[in-house]
């Protein structure tokens, strides 16, 4: 059996399902992966967080993943699967 990989969310520190919605907040000098949950008050931590690494100099790549009962063959917000609350302020 293969084991799953642990995903925790950087703002409230739980556990996201990878079959769940999530965005992921790539540092690409390091490869490290911030995650967070696609609700509300999840994102709303993770622009927090991210201008503030912004503005330490560092370079990200945001990812959103989609659910895996999503079927919106364009995912992003506002996809058919309803996979996130609000839109997120980060441009890349
Ligand atoms: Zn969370
Ligand atoms: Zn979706």
């Amino acid at each position: 059996m293969r084991k799953p990989r642990v995903i925790r969310c950087a703002a409230c520190a739980g556990r996201i399902k990878p079959q769940h919605p999530h965005i992921g907040v790539e540092d690409l000098e390091t490869g490290v992966e911030f995650s967070y949950h696609a609700r509300a008050s999840c994102q709303k931590r993770c622009v927090e967080e991210t201008v503030t690494r912004l503005e330490a100099g560092k370079v990200f790549a945001a990812h959103h993943y989609h659910a895996s009962t999503c079927a919106d063959e364009a995912p992003g917000f506002g996809c058919a699967g309803g996979c996130f609350d609000t839109p997120m302020a980060v441009a890349n």
